[in-house]
C-alpha cells in the first residue's frame, strides 16, 4: 500500500528491457556492455520509499524519457542521444533508426510515460493543491565519452535543482542531511536539472521538484552486483524523503483536500 502524500517519485533509467520487436534494429556489438553503463540500476527499489512511484518500463536505449522530444530542443541529441539513441555513451553506433520508428517509439512509450506522470501530478494538484517530484538516478562512477562533465573527481551523490521549482530551503535540506552522513555532496555536478513534465514547466510553481543522483560505487560493484553498502544507501534515501515531505508540510502547509 503507498503512502498517499503530494510525492511522486520518477524512475526513468533503471529498466534494463529492451522489447523483442526492438533488438533487430541495434547494431552494436557491445550492447550489454551499454546497457550495463548506461541503466541507473537498482533505482527502483533504492528509491523506494513508499510512496508513488512511476518507471519507465524499458531500457532508455530504446527511448529516453527526460530528453526534451523535439531533437531541436535537446544538446544531447548532438552526440547521437536524443530521446531516441542512436549512438552509444562511448559515440560508436548504437541503432538504426528511421524517422518513422522514431515517431512510433516516442508514440508508444515517450508520450504514454509523459502522461502517467502528469496525471500523477495532475491528482496531486487535485488532492493536495502541491506536488513534489523526487527525480531519482544514478550515475557511472567514472565520467562516460558522451558527457559534457569530465572532472574525474565525482561526489557521491549529485543534487539536482532548477531556479523555478526547486525551493531552496528544499536543495539545501538535502545537501545538510547527506553531508551529516558522511556523503560528498555537489549540487547540479555532474548532472544539473530536475524533471517537470512540460504542462507546469516553469508556469505553476505548486509543482515542485528536485533530482537526486547517485553515485554507484555507493551499492555495486562495475559487474551491476550489489555490495554491502547498499542497504544504507536505501535507508538514507527512505529517511531523506520522509525529510522532505515533512519540510514540503511546514512550507506549504500541505493537507488532503479530499
Ligand atoms: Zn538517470
Amino acid at each position: 500500500m503507498k503512502k498517499r502524500s503530494p510525492i511522486v517519485i520518477n524512475i526513468p533509467h533503471s529498466s534494463t528491457f529492451i522489447p523483442e520487436e526492438e533488438k533487430k534494429y541495434f547494431v552494436s556489438e557491445r550492447l550489454e556492455h551499454e546497457i550495463l553503463v548506461m541503466t541507473d540500476h537498482y533505482c527502483d527499489d533504492l528509491y523506494d520509499a513508499g510512496y508513488e512511484m512511476i518507471r519507465f518500463p524499458v531500457s532508455r536505449l530504446v527511448c529516453d524519457f527526460e530528453r526534451f522530444r523535439d531533437d531541436s530542443m535537446e544538446s544531447m541529441s548532438a552526440k547521437g542521444m536524443g530521446a531516441c539513441y542512436v549512438s552509444c555513451s562511448d559515440q560508436s553506433p548504437l541503432r538504426q533508426l528511421s524517422d518513422t520508428h522514431r515517431e512510433e517509439i516516442l508514440r508508444k512509450y515517450y508520450d504514454t510515460y509523459h502522461r502517467s506522470l502528469e496525471l500523477a501530478v495532475e491528482e496531486r494538484l487535485g488532492q493536495y493543491g502541491e506536488c513534489l517530484i523526487i527525480d531519482g538516478h544514478s550515475f557511472y562512477e567514472t565520467p562516460l565519452p558522451y558527457e559534457y562533465d569530465q572532472d574525474p573527481d565525482r561526489p557521491d551523490i549529485c543534487i539536482g535543482t532548477d531556479d523555478y521549482h526547486t525551493p531552496v530551503q528544499l536543495a539545501d535540506l538535502m545537501c545538510g542531511f547527506f553531508e551529516k552522513k558522511g556523503y560528498s555532496v555537489a549540487v547540479n555536478a555532474p548532472f544539473a536539472g530536475t524533471m517537470v513534465p512540460m504542462k507546469y514547466y516553469r508556469c505553476d510553481k505548486r509543482v515542485r521538484s528536485v533530482m537526486i543522483e547517485l553515485n554507484r560505487r555507493l551499492y555495486m560493484n562495475r559487474q551491476s552486483e550489489i555490495h554491502i553498502g547498499y542497504d544504507r544507501v536505501k535507508a538514507d534515501i527512505r529517511e531523506l524523503i520522509d525529510n522532505a515531505l515533512n519540510l514540503h508540510r511546514c512550507l506549504y502547509g500541505t493537507h488532503n483536500r479530499a
